[in-house]
């Protein structure tokens, strides 16, 4: 019997050294890959380096830290979107570096999400810093059930705002990082059937080097430990939830 495929469902493929070699090392390793983008500007390039991959999907994307200086690509955006069922990174930020575009984030990120419900079929992978309950009121005002699909990347927020993202049938992609430590605790909270994992490669790191999507196991295998699960049985839920989100 063939294992499922490993999940890294948010890696920034395009900010590696050689893309081309990692889609490569993907489709060798069987990691089923979404490669989000920061700006719509990035999608062509993207798109060119995936679109014969078997495992790897590009993500159009634009990220809420760069929302206010590349608001002007939402004209990209538009004209890309058709071209991608994978939405990301997208969402919103009020870290204490970016919580004064706010505003413009938001005007942003509802533009987003309404080309999307206007299309129909798409599958988002969502940023959330500080802002959990704005983007789920977002979602929940642009984006209804049954018009796409939400997958909240690197969750931070509390249990009640999981609860909340859980009943608007939101999944969640859970990193090295949120294994950490006390962080563990909110993960032990979500709901087994919305589970992904993902690496937001290159940016958390797996000792001094960046994550790579192969890397994905070492989460799974936190995960299993967290939850008294075997390997086998974590990996045949994270291929079925990945099944049942792409349905
Ligand atoms: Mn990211």
């Amino acid at each position: 019997m063939t294992l499922p495929p490993l999940i890294d469902f948010h890696c920034h493929v395009d900010l590696f050294p050689d893309p081309p070699a990692l889609v490569a090392a993907c489709d060798r390793d069987s990691v089923f890959t979404l490669a989000v983008t920061t700006t719509p500007k990035a999608w062509p390039q993207n798109h060119e380096w995936t679109r014969g991959s078997r495992c790897v999907r590009a993500a159009l994307g634009l990220h809420p830290q760069l929302a206010a200086e590349r608001a002007i690509e939402l004209e990209l955006f538009d004209k890309y979107l058709p071209e991608s069922r994978y939405v990301g990174e997208v969402g919103l930020d009020a870290g204490p570096r970016y919580a004064n575009t706010l505003s413009v984030q938001e005007d942003v990120f509802v533009h987003v999400l309404r080309a999307c419900a206007r299309e129909g079929n798409k599958v988002l992978s969502i940023h959330s810093v500080r802002t959990v309950n704005r983007v789920l009121g977002c979602l929940e005002q642009h984006l209804p059930s049954g018009r796409g699909r939400a997958v909240l990347h690197w969750f931070t927020g509390s249990r009640s705002e999981a609860r909340r993202a859980a009943a608007l049938g939101c999944y969640f992609s859970v990193n090295s990082r949120m294994l950490e430590s006390k962080r563990a605790e909110l993960v032990d909270s979500l709901p087994d059937d919305r589970l992904l994992t993902e690496t937001d490669g290159p940016f958390v790191l797996r000792g001094d080097q960046p994550s790579h999507p192969p890397d994905v196991k070492y989460t799974i295998m936190a995960l299993a430990a967290r939850r008294g699960w075997t390997i086998d049985y974590t990996r045949a839920l994270l291929a079925n939830n990945l099944k049942s989100l792409l349905t």
